[in-house]
C-alpha cells in the first residue's frame, strides 16, 4: 500500500506559501509507515520545530489500475475520508532550497492522519464537497472540492501514467488556505460536510 500526494491543488494554498499555481499536479508519495493507526495522536518528532497541520480529501482506490483515462477515474474509487498530511515546514523549506526531494519533511512516520472512510455514493457530487480543519475548536482551514486545480478523476489519470494504482493506496488531494503550526497537546478535528470525520491530539 502507498500514500501519494498532491502539492498545491488549491489557488488559495499555492498562494500563502508564495508558490505559483502548477500547471500539472505537483506530486510525492508516503510510505505505509507514515499512517498513525486509529485513534492514536500524533507525536512532533525531534528534527522539526515547525510542523503544520494540512487538511485533505483523501480517496481510497479500489482496483487495480494503470493509465486510467479521467472519464473512467471514478470507477477507481469508492470511499473518501479525511486525512491531515503533516509537513516539517522548516525541513520542506530548507530542503526545497537546495533543490532536494521533500521526502524527509513529508513521509516521516506518522505523517499521515486518515478518519473513517464513507462512501462516495453518499455525496451527489463528490467534486462540490466542504470540508474543514479546527484546532481547539478555532475552524482554521475551510475547503471545497470544487476550488481544486485539478479534480479527482484529473489526478487518478495523472497519477496513474507514473504509478500503477493498486486496492487499498490512498491519494491525499491536497490542501486549501490556512495551514498553519501545530503545538503539543492541540486537538484537531476534521469536518466533511458536517460530521466529524477524524479528530486528533497532538503530543
Ligand atoms: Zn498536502
Amino acid at each position: 500500500m502507498k500514500i501519494i500526494c498532491v502539492g498545491r491543488n488549491y489557488a488559495s494554498h499555492a498562494q500563502e506559501l508564495g508558490n505559483e499555481v502548477p500547471k500539472e499536479p505537483a506530486l510525492f508519495l508516503k510510505p505505509e509507515t507514515a499512517l498513525i493507526a486509529k485513534r492514536q495522536p500524533f507525536f512532533i518528532p525531534d528534527f522539526s520545530n515547525d510542523i503544520h497541520y494540512e487538511a485533505e480529501v483523501v480517496i481510497k482506490i479500489n482496483r487495480l489500475g494503470k493509465n486510467i483515462q479521467a472519464k473512467f477515474a471514478s470507477k477507481y474509487y469508492d470511499k473518501v475520508a479525511l486525512g491531515i498530511d503533516f509537513t516539517a515546514r522548516d525541513l520542506q523549506k530548507k530542503l526545497k532550497e537546495k533543490g532536494l526531494p521533500w521526502e524527509k519533511s513529508k513521509a516521516f512516520d506518522g505523517s499521515a492522519a486518515v478518519g473513517r472512510f464513507v462512501d462516495v455514493k453518499h455525496f451527489v457530487d463528490i467534486q462540490n464537497v466542504r470540508f474543514s480543519l479546527a484546532v481547539n475548536k478555532e475552524v482554521k482551514q475551510n475547503g471545497k472540492t470544487s476550488e481544486m486545480v485539478f479534480s479527482i478523476n484529473q489526478l487518478i489519470e495523472y497519477i496513474s501514467t507514473f504509478f500503477t494504482l493498486k486496492i487499498g493506496d490512498l491519494i491525499f488531494t491536497g490542501t486549501p488556505a490556512g495551514v498553519g503550526s501545530v503545538t503539543k497537546n492541540d486537538f484537531l478535528e476534521l469536518y466533511l460536510e458536517d460530521d466529524l470525520n477524524l479528530s486528533l491530539t497532538v503530543k
